[in-house]
């Protein structure tokens, strides 16, 4: 079942994170101390350290973290936040590249963690919508729910 929300964009939270910092817990922190429960995150920066995975289907599960170091360009960082339990949880994916001898490795998926070189983001909070994830039968995945 489809599960539609309005509200509206109460602010707009932009800003750096620091190297070394982590993800997603960097964002997750923030996202706390502004008090942001539901809203939408984009990104944009480095990382040293990278781990993603992707969600098996068919498994109804999510594969084994593939992992990566280098100099890992964050071409783009998508994500939202919303509530699991009562507590705040961030749901991001990521496309990330490293040049190696001339050619692009890329890495893609939902992203476990990752260590930031730098790191520049925007965080769109919306009010009264209350976006709450529980667990959808048909997927096997926590997802919003009226
Ligand atoms: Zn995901």
């Amino acid at each position: 079942m489809r599960a539609i929300f309005e509200g509206k964009v109460k602010k707009l939270i932009t800003g750096r994170l620091e190297r070394d910092d982590k993800l997603p817990d960097a964002l997750l922190e923030i996202c706390k101390q502004h008090g942001v429960k539901s809203g939408w995150i984009f990104a944009i920066g480095a990382v040293s350290r990278i781990s993603v995975m992707t969600y098996e289907q068919r498994k109804k599960a999510y594969s084994e973290p593939i992992e990566a170091e280098g100099d890992y360009e964050i071409l783009s960082l998508t994500g939202n936040v919303s509530l699991v339990d009562d507590k705040e949880f961030l749901h991001l994916h990521v496309v990330a590249a490293e040049l190696v001898e001339g050619k692009t490795e890329v890495i893609v998926g939902h992203l476990v963690s990752a260590k930031v070189f730098a790191l520049e983001f925007v965080l769109l909070p919306i009010g009264d919508v209350g976006l709450k994830r529980a667990l959808d039968e048909q997927t096997g995945l926590k997802l919003w729910q009226k």
